[in-house]
């Protein structure tokens, strides 16, 4: 692997920023984007020159593999800033090392370290203006590859283009979610894409999540694909229990996204002494305590929400509320992961990464 500085990085400059026809009151999540890019194209066995250059549409072939055979990838994470305007990311090693784990899923070749965190902090300084300071506001950060190679034999590609899109975020309130729990569709099978950040993950899911909305749930929770017995995630998010005061979640496999949201609140829980277990949650245990009133909570963990509460569930085509929390765990979480990556707490844990 060839080594790079920042400075090996093209860039080229927007002309002129259009930051000031955005509205930072009203932004909708992921329609907005800064003024620049990274783009790197994988060709003959090499990434090639690593660019930023101003955001903007490709030209790309119609044959190119990723619209038929759906090589792609993706990355989320985001930026913070601090009422110093100091800007920081969160974890993103996990990121950098999720990305390539996708990758070699899909056959997609391994991206260089240094050109993802040059192309990151540069990419950061030069939009820094984009990002907000301020509670819930926040630069979130879209990382991914495509096979870019024309050519509609079914095979992997030898053409490939990596790339960063950068779109400032508000606070995202999700409201607390009603869900369905899966018995027919599955999200993730054993030895298949699961554990990967994989577009087709997503489009596989939008049309069972799109028959729970038709009967008033916003989100599928999606079991194992063999028996429908094991709750595994929420929707797009790690998904978690919490009975009495003990928090269950899922191990991942390769059915299951180890996100780095859900792997950061079993850390912050286990350290203020809550019970955690990470083992396989059934769905009759979670109806049982549902039904003895010993179900406190359930909520989505994932990095655009953080988490999302879950308000009630069906099973079956029974409807279970969950009663309100006076002390909710997802709340008290969000805060302590918020403060950590706000700089608005000390991190223990070298969470924060500076930008400089
Ligand atoms: C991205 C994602 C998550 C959350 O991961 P974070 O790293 O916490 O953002 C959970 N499940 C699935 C399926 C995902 O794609």
């Amino acid at each position: 692997m060839q080594s790079i500085s920042v400075s090996d990085i093209i860039v080229k400059k927007a002309a002129e920023s259009r930051i000031d026809q955005v509205d930072f009151d009203k932004l909708v999540f992921g329609t907005v984007f800064t003024d620049h890019m990274f783009e790197c194209d994988y060709i003959n066995g090499h990434w090639q020159q690593p660019t930023i250059r101003p955001y903007g549409p490709l030209t790309i072939s119609p044959a190119a593999k990723v619209f038929h055979y759906g090589q792609a990838v993706f990355e989320g994470m985001k930026a913070y800033k601090d009422d110093q305007g100091k800007v920081f990311l969160f974890r993103p090693d996990e990121n950098f090392n999720r990305i390539n784990k996708s990758s070699e899923r899909l056959a997609i070749p391994e991206f260089p370290r240094e050109y993802f965190f040059g192309a990151l902090e540069e990419l950061l300084r030069m939009d820094n203006d984009w990002i907000k300071p301020g509670l819930g506001n926040s630069l979130y950060i879209r990382p991914f590859v495509i096979a870019s190679e024309i050519g509609v034999s079914a095979s992997a590609a030898n053409q490939y283009k990596f790339m960063i899109i950068l779109s400032p975020a508000q606070a995202y309130y999700s409201g607390d979610v009603s869900v369905v729990i899966a018995e027919k569709y599955s999200r993730a099978a054993d030895g298949g894409v699961g554990y990967a950040k994989a577009a087709g993950n997503y489009g596989a899911q939008f049309y069972p999540t799109r028959l729970a909305q038709e009967q008033g749930f916003q989100q599928v929770i999606w079991t194992d694909a063999n028996s429908h017995q094991f709750l595994e995630e929420a929707g797009t998010m790690n998904v978690f229990f919490r009975v009495g005061d003990k928090l269950l979640t899922a191990p991942t496999n390769d059915r299951i996204l180890d996100g780095v949201t859900r792997k950061s609140l079993i850390t912050l829980a286990k350290d203020a002494g809550i019970d955690v277990e990470v083992r396989r949650v059934e769905v009759s245990e979670i109806v049982e305590a549902a039904q003895q009133g010993t179900l406190k909570e359930i909520f989505g963990a994932g990095t655009a929400a953080v988490v999302s509460p879950v308000k009630a569930f069906s099973y079956r085509g029974t409807k279970y509320d969950l009663p309100a929390q006076e002390s909710s765990y997802a709340i008290r979480f969000k805060k302590a992961l918020n403060d950590i990556q706000y700089n608005c707490a000390p991190d223990p844990y070298n969470w924060r990464y500076p930008i400089n």
